[in-house]
This record gives C-alpha cells, structure tokens and sequence, in this order.
C-alpha cells in the first residue's frame, strides 16, 4: 500500500490492459504494470485481463511470472480475471490448445470459447446477487464459460440458461466476460476492497 491508496497491478503480457487501467485510475487506485516477478511484489491485487489465454500463459512462463503469480495466490493475494483471465485463474481448462497451462486457484473447469466465434459476441444483463440488485452489463467476447464449480468455488452470476459466467474462491473473482468495456466498476470495487482487507490483516 503506497499510503492509503491501495496499489493494483495489471498483467501486462498481452490483452486489454488500457481498459483495466483506466477502470481502476478513476476509482482511485494506484495502477502499475506487472510483466516481471519484481513488479508483483510491488502490488496489493492483480487483475488478469481478457486477451487470448494461451499467449498469457506463455508469456507468463517466457517471463518467469508463473510460478511468482501462482505463490501470491496460495498466499491470498486479490486477483481478479475477466475472460481469458478466468481461464489463467481455473484449474481446469477444456478445449485449451497442446501444453496451455493455467495459474489455477479457482476450483472450476473452464471451456475455452464456449459462446463461438468473434462474430458471435453479444451483451446480456446479469443478475450478480453479491453486487446487489442493479444487473450487470456483460460483454462477452469469444468467452469461456464455467462448466462445473468444485466444492472451494461460489458461482457469482449466470445466464438465463443456467451457464455459469462469474466465480469466486476466497480472494479471487474469475468473469467470463468483460466489465472492463462497458462502465461497470463494481467488480473492481470488490478488489479494491478485497486488496484494503488483505493489507489490514498481514500489516
Ligand atoms: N478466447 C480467448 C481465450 O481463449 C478469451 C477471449 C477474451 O479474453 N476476450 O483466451
């Protein structure tokens, strides 16, 4: 915590970084890009952002960030995914290419592109129980969808068909989608909050 501003670290390996950075600027956070394991250690959260899922993680090894990211969250640290930053937190992906790997730490299995193609995106209004009442507008971008949520898991949100798209574990949020390009904040609210409550209890 650099003062009471809580400092928030950005994967910065490939994807939509900007739109994440932004998001936590206006909400008041200091914003630094991690894309070494020396950046981590200067950060209270992270946030994995959408991109494409099997670049990240080899960028992530190539970098030398997967083991560095996998002990901060067996250490508790706040880290939220959105899209291909929900496949980097599952410990389970299906329909990943030859060798993917992901980080892990949320007790779900993932299928990779379940909604099609890019062509096929589409926004819904979700319902997110735990952000109270006012719905969720998602964009979902050739997004994963969660499968099955193991015993460790909350489901957050789903479709009106039943398709799981938002889980939680402990201090990690994993989005199918994307709130980062529609003006939805809370999800990063929650991290921020999440980031406050970790630095309180380990000072
Ligand atoms: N299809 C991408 C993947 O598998 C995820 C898409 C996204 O992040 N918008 O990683």
């Amino acid at each position: 915590m650099a003062g009471n501003r809580p400092r928030i670290g950005v994967l910065a390996l490939q994807g939509d970084v900007r739109e994440h950075e932004q998001v936590l600027s206006s909400l008041g956070a200091d914003v630094l890009r991690v894309r070494r394991a020396e950046d981590l250690a200067l950060v209270d959260a992270l946030v994995i952002p959408g991109g494409e899922s099997s670049v990240i993680d080899k960028l992530s090894r190539l970098f030398g960030l997967q083991q560095p990211i996998r002990d901060a969250i067996a250490d508790g640290m706040p880290m939220l995914g959105t899209c291909a930053g929900l496949i980097m937190l599952a410990d389970t992906v299906v329909d990943a290419i030859d060798g993917q790997e992901s980080f892990g730490g949320l007790d779900v299995v993932v299928r990779r592109n379940a909604f099609g193609r890019q062509v096929e995106s589409f926004e819904a209004e979700l319902d997110v129980p735990a952000l109270g009442p006012v719905p969720v507008r998602a964009a979902f971008i050739r997004g994963p969808v969660v499968e099955s949520v193991g015993a460790g898991a909350t489901v957050m949100a789903a479709l009106e068909d039943g398709r799981v798209v938002a889980a939680s574990q402990g201090n990690l949020i994993g989005l199918s989608f994307h709130p980062e390009i529609t003006g939805e904040t809370r999800f990063h609210e929650q991290l921020l909050a999440l980031a406050a409550e970790r630095a309180a209890t380990t000072l």
